[in-house]
């Protein structure tokens, strides 16, 4: 797979389309049935800035089926707003993006929680200020994806 070609087909904007990402991610999935390790769901982590239809930019998009998703850290970055960095901000970013972003594409309900991590914000501020664990519902929804149980928080509530 070539990512480059995901560029150069928006040479018009600085940044790559999420659906052509999305598309070319859509492409390794294996339905369940398939022989051998079972391939749960397509994520692209990337630091591309990603646009999506009437959006001009995008943290992630996620859809279903085949259980996807496409988070840039292009916007979480200190850089993009001329702020100082901040190595473990940017990593705990990332993380609750990711835990968001599997949650949709595993087709877990939408979450209203404002302590759960999949809760959404409606700034930065909002998404740094929500909790990075999953609430008990979305860790239900997440278990019954799975098909198995999963560890309780992280330890740093
Ligand atoms: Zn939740």
């Amino acid at each position: 797979m070539n990512w480059l070609n995901a560029y150069s087909e928006e040479l018009e904007r600085p940044q790559w389309s999420a659906e052509t990402v999305a598309g070319k991610a859509g492409n390794a999935y294996r339905e369940p049935n398939a022989t051998g390790p079972r391939v749960l769901l397509n994520l692209v982590l990337t630091e591309a800035d990603i646009f999506q239809r009437d959006s001009n930019y995008v943290f992630a998009v996620y859809w279903s089926p085949p259980p996807s998703a496409v988070v840039s850290t292009a916007r979480f970055k200190a850089n993009f707003y001329g702020t100082t960095p901040n190595r473990s901000r940017l990593q705990e970013r990332i993380e609750k993006q990711l835990l968001t972003s599997i949650g949709h594409a595993a087709r877990v309900t939408r979450c209203s929680d404002p302590r759960c991590v999949r809760a959404y914000p409606a700034s930065l501020d909002e998404f740094d200020a929500k909790g990075s664990t999953y609430c008990a519902d979305c860790q239900a929804g997440m278990e019954r994806f799975l098909g198995r149980s999963l560890p309780s928080g992280k330890g740093r509530e």
